[in-house]
């Protein structure tokens, strides 16, 4: 009977002590390396699902039904990141909405903010 143990980067047949997993360094290194990279990947994902959402709760937070004025200074305090958005939509008269999710806001003169919610006609593309 043989059980022929195979490479968990490149399928080769690995020969030698039973308790390799890879045919060479180098494929563990390859190996080791994409694991990495996917988990630096998924740990990337979360961090910024995570600020998405916070900027969401924060908008919603101050503006339950949207259509709130609101000064820049106060959602930087109570934690929201003007770095993370989902979305930009621009009006014809050439306003920009910055869109988390199902709230944005458009940066008003003074330092003040507008809060809106997202509507349907926002995800045309013109
Ligand atoms: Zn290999």
């Amino acid at each position: 009977m043989t059980h022929e143990k195979t490479c968990l980067q490149c399928h080769a047949a690995i020969t030698g002590r039973s308790d390799k997993r890879f045919c060479t360094d180098q494929c563990r290194y390859l190996h080791n390396n994409l694991i990495k990279q996917q988990s630096q990947g998924e740990r990337r994902i979360q961090q910024v699902n995570a600020a998405l959402r916070k900027n969401r709760s924060i908008l919603r937070q101050f503006s339950p039904l949207g259509k709130t004025t609101v000064s820049r200074q106060h959602l930087e305090l109570a934690g929201f990141d003007f770095r993370f958005l989902t979305q930009v939509y621009r009006t014809q008269r050439g306003n920009t909405y910055h869109l988390c999710y199902d709230y944005g806001y458009l940066l008003l003169p003074d330092e003040k903010v507008l809060i809106v919610n997202w509507q349907p006609y926002m995800d045309e593309r013109s």
